[in-house]
């Protein structure tokens, strides 16, 4: 038997897309030619895979959760809207500070135990702090791709195999 995630969780800077949304940007957003641009006409795009593997993972029944810890939530709440993805996301937590808070969050809305839930994100502290918490984790590089998708299923798999066989789990 294949154990699958309830809930899949992305950061956003770095994972979902290659810059610091709170450094970079200034606001409003808006889109032109598919792409947003901000107030100074600068570009901001997704990593090229990110749009396909939320709209994948969301088809095949996958909850979908959002981590940031940026402090420009309006422009990383509009960027998410602008590209299309507001749609695939079941759970947007967003806000700086320790993401055990996020994930507490994410657990009370979406009513699933923090070990069946996945996450990437590009960033150890995060990465470290979560997997104490039981969370799946799989640190990424160069932004999410369907590598990093499958490798953190069969972690995750693993895990919960594991957990099984231990008696942790039912
Ligand atoms: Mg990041």
């Amino acid at each position: 038997m294949e154990y699958k995630p309830k809930v899949i969780v992305f950061d956003l800077d770095y994972t979902l897309w290659p810059f610091y949304a709170d450094a970079y940007m200034t606001l409003p957003l808006h889109k032109k030619d598919g792409i947003v641009h901000d107030k100074n006409n600068c570009k901001f795009e997704l990593y090229p895979q990110s749009f396909d593997i939320l709209r994948k993972l969301h088809s095949e029944g996958y909850k979908i959760g959002i981590a940031s810890r940026t402090s420009e939530i309006t422009g990383a709440k509009k960027l998410l809207e602008l590209y299309d993805l507001k749609r695939y996301i079941h759970q947007k937590e967003i806000y700086p500070g320790s993401k055990k808070a996020h994930f507490a969050k994410l657990h009370k809305h979406l009513k699933v135990p923090l070990h069946d839930m996945l996450f990437f994100d590009d960033e150890w502290r995060n990465i470290k702090e979560l997997r104490e918490e039981g969370v799946t984790c799989v640190m990424i590089k160069d932004g999410i791709n369907w590598d990093y998708v499958k490798r953190g299923l069969e972690d995750h798999n693993k895990k919960i195999s594991e957990m099984q066989l231990n008696g942790l789990v039912s």
